[in-house]
């Protein structure tokens, strides 16, 4: 698909490393499957995975870990 904020790249589908930080806890997802901008970088990720990974930081916010490195599997 066409980049949303450059509008000039176009994505193309691979694997990113996310990193979210809720509270005291920071999350490292890796390998999740998102869109890239060929040009810009700017990522895409899909409200599915997105949903997933929200899931599976609720999960760790709940184990109280402070860091946490995570493959994403689909
Ligand atoms: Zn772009």
């Amino acid at each position: 698909m066409k980049c949303a904020i450059c509008k000039n790249g176009v994505t193309k589908s691979g694997k990113i490393t996310v990193v979210l930080e809720k509270q005291q806890t920071t999350l490292i997802f890796k390998g999740v499957p998102a869109e890239v901008c060929e040009n810009c970088g700017e990522e895409y990720i899909s409200s599915e995975v997105n949903g997933q990974l929200l899931k599976r930081s609720n999960d760790a916010l709940e184990r109280n870990v402070s860091l946490e490195l995570l493959q994403y599997a689909a």
